[in-house]
């Protein structure tokens, strides 16, 4: 019964694609394990800021460790209610809705905007969370090549010429991609979306902390552009990257709210966000506002970060770089050629790239100092230098 458990479990040790987990240990959040971590996604450091413990147990306190139920029986805090519009001003849409994690926020807004009448367009880089909403949706999925705004046209121009059209269309992107680390050509889909009549589906995953200007660093991609409270674009978003705490939003019109908290499955019958979890989200978003040279010093230190490198990656947008390997086991050999020098980096392998090649996965962090990027680009340039 079990034997082709044991039998799929042997492929993957013979190809290098076993994975298990690190333990990760308590000194590491306060970077006092001497490990130099350019793996994780907490790219503004907040995960660990006092501010951000301190609000979680209030929280507890006042409100209990968990949320009790859903949030329409009786899960919905006023914290959970404040987090909402505080994101929706925040990244400048009209309204939010807090999912219990990025992944479900996606899972959620595909799922309820899908079905057999909606024809979903989504870039081939896109994230596992959409990819499971799209299956789950029901709908014709089409893929088009990464950020080839012309081949997106060409799907949804299609629709419109074979007849079967669907009267609906979703197109689904990422504003940086999480693995590649580019960043999607906003403007020309927001383009595309409004000739078709479609929704640009737009995850911030990534960007949320890091992209931004002016009066909105840290606010996302789509903050202060034309993106921003458009009625064609919904915005997904997951508060355990830059925001250093757990959970994800949808953000959009107060209409899509409305029907999100209908139709969303993964909203309607899943317990509510933990409130330590929503206010220590709350916290970090105050704490971005008040301290918008964290954003700044992600992105200077991603362009650090690169420079010092020297190798061949996809060029950053954001906070992410990504160095190609020639297969799976020589990425798992550079990666712990770099642990045992003390800097932990993402190994990332199938089934968890979108183009099937093995990389490195480095993230920026703003917290860095010039002096521990300069030490982890010597050391990693001698290590890929060695690779075939
Ligand atoms: N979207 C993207 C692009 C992501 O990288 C991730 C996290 N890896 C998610 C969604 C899911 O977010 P969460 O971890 O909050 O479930």
């Amino acid at each position: 019964m079990t034997r082709w458990l044991e039998q799929q479990a042997a492929v993957r040790e013979r190809r290098g694609l076993r994975r298990s987990p690190e333990v990760r240990s308590p000194e590491s959040s306060s970077g006092g394990d001497a490990v130099l971590d350019l793996s994780s996604n907490d790219y503004l450091g907040l995960a660990s800021d006092p501010r951000l413990a301190e609000a979680a147990c209030e929280a507890v306190r006042r409100w209990g460790a968990g949320a009790t139920s859903s949030r329409l029986v009786a899960g919905t805090t006023g914290l959970h209610l404040e987090l909402e519009e505080e994101l929706a001003r925040f990244t400048g849409m009209e309204a939010g809705l807090v999912f219990s994690s990025g992944y479900l926020a996606n899972v959620g807004l595909v799922t309820a905007l899908g079905g057999p009448r909606t024809l979903i367009v989504a870039d081939e880089h896109c994230h596992a969370s959409l990819i499971d909403g799209f299956r789950l949706a029901r709908s014709r999925v089409e893929g088009f090549r990464h950020n080839d705004v012309d081949d997106a046209a060409r799907l949804l121009s299609d629709r419109a010429l074979c007849g079967k059209s669907e009267p609906r269309a979703l197109i689904a992107v990422e504003s940086i991609y999480s693995v590649w680390g580019d960043a999607a050509p906003l403007a020309s889909l927001l383009e595309l979306a409004v000739e078709h009549d479609a929704m640009l589906l737009i995850d911030e995953a990534h960007s949320l902390g890091v992209s931004g200007g002016d009066r909105h660093e840290g606010h996302g991609a789509a903050a202060g552009t034309a993106l921003a409270g458009h009625p064609n674009v919904v915005l997904t978003a997951t508060l355990s990257k830059s925001l250093g705490s757990q959970g994800g939003a949808v953000l959009g019109s107060a209409l899509l709210r409305e029907h999100l908290l209908n139709r969303a499955r993964s909203f309607i019958f899943d317990t509510a966000l933990a409130p330590a979890s929503v206010a220590a989200a709350l916290a970090a978003v105050r704490i971005i506002d008040a301290e918008p040279w964290r954003p700044a010093a992600v992105r200077a230190n991603a362009a650090r970060l690169a420079a010092g490198l020297r190798i061949a990656t996809t060029p950053a947008a954001g906070a992410v770089q990504s160095a190609p390997m020639p297969d799976a086991e020589t990425a798992v050999k550079a990666s712990r050629a770099a642990r045992a020098a003390g800097i932990r980096v993402g190994c990332f392998r199938p089934p968890s790239v979108p183009d099937g090649v093995s990389r490195l996965r480095l993230t920026a962090r703003a917290t860095l100092t010039p002096d521990e990027i300069d030490y982890a680009c010597a050391t990693l340039r001698g290590i890929l230098e060695e690779t075939p």
